[in-house]
């Protein structure tokens, strides 16, 4: 039987840098993939059903929490975001090793499971940095910004419940500090 995966945990506030840098480092893993979740939120111009997210009602997401079918799940900025339990245990149990990329809310849930898992938290350098990355991005109207910035302020103060913190200032040395994490840990 193939060992089972590592579950890394990746939280950071909105606009931080983390779907940059996660893509800059997951393809140099073979046997880490990223989780791709489900979310009731519209989709942005770049992204594609299947790949950024799948893109569900919110009478389906609701559904699914009757049902139980959620690894975790939260409401963040207004809309649902999910995790299947399914896709986390089929994946894991074959040796995939995974990256969720989820809010403080779900990474608290899956924190309170008993199991093994590596959490990190990206920070941006600065508020004002974030601010900025959130507007140059282009892609949420100026009340969302507001939102995410507001909501930034709550999560940056949980950031001491994860195991590691990387801070997002260059974008090379940022991804060469996360490469080391992922490297230690499925070693
Ligand atoms: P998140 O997934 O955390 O919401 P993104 O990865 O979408 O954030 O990044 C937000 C914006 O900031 C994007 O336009 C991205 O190109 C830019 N960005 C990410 N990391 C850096 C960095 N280190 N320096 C400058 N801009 C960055
Ligand atoms: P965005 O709308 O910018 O893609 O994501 C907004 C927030 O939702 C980010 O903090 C992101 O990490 C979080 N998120 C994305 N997928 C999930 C998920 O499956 N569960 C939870 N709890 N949060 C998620």
């Amino acid at each position: 039987m193939a060992d089972i995966g590592t579950l890394f945990v990746i939280s950071a506030p909105s606009g931080a840098g983390k779907t940059t840098l996660i893509k800059k480092v997951l393809n140099r893993f073979e046997t880490l993939s990223y989780s791709v979740s489900h979310t009731t939120r519209e989709p942005r111009q770049n992204e594609l059903n299947g790949r950024d997210y799948f893109f569900i009602s919110i009478e389906e997401f609701e559904q699914k929490i009757s049902l139980n079918h959620w690894f975790e799940w939260a409401k963040v900025h207004d809309n649902y975001y999910g995790t299947s339990k399914e896709f986390i245990k089929n994946s894991l149990e074959k040796g995939q090793s995974l990256v969720l990329d989820i809010d403080v809310q779900g990474a608290k849930q899956v924190m309170a499971l008993d199991l093994d898992l590596v959490s990190i938290f990206i920070l941006p350098p600065s508020f004002k940095t974030l601010s900025q990355r959130l507007e140059n991005r282009g892609t949420d109207s100026k009340e969302v910004i507001a939102k995410r910035l507001e909501n930034a302020k709550s999560e940056i103060a949980q950031k001491d419940l994860y195991q590691y913190k990387v801070v997002n200032d260059d974008l090379d040395k940022a991804a060469k500090e996360l490469y080391s994490i992922f490297k230690k840990e499925m070693a």
